[in-house]
């Protein structure tokens, strides 16, 4: 499923902590294109071959739990 992907520079990418996640889905508001909701009921990183780095940067500004960070 996760498929690693040979890229030129180096791919910063979110990542979660979601043992600390608390579903308040202010993270899905902030960067929609990179966090969802999946059918197991938890918050997803999607994969993505670059991520928006000022809405990711926004997300783990105003996630409640600080469990958003870069990898
Ligand atoms: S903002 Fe933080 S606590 Fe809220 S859903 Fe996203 S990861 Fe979870």
């Amino acid at each position: 499923m996760h498929m690693e992907k040979k890229l030129d520079r180096p791919l910063k990418k979110p990542v979660l902590d979601i043992g600390l996640c608390t579903l308040c889905e202010g993270c899905i508001e902030m960067a929609p294109s990179v966090f969802m909701l999946n059918n197991a009921g938890y918050i997803e990183v999607v994969d993505l071959d670059s991520y928006p780095e000022d809405a990711v940067d926004d997300a783990i500004k105003y996630c409640p739990e600080d469990c958003i960070s870069w990898e």
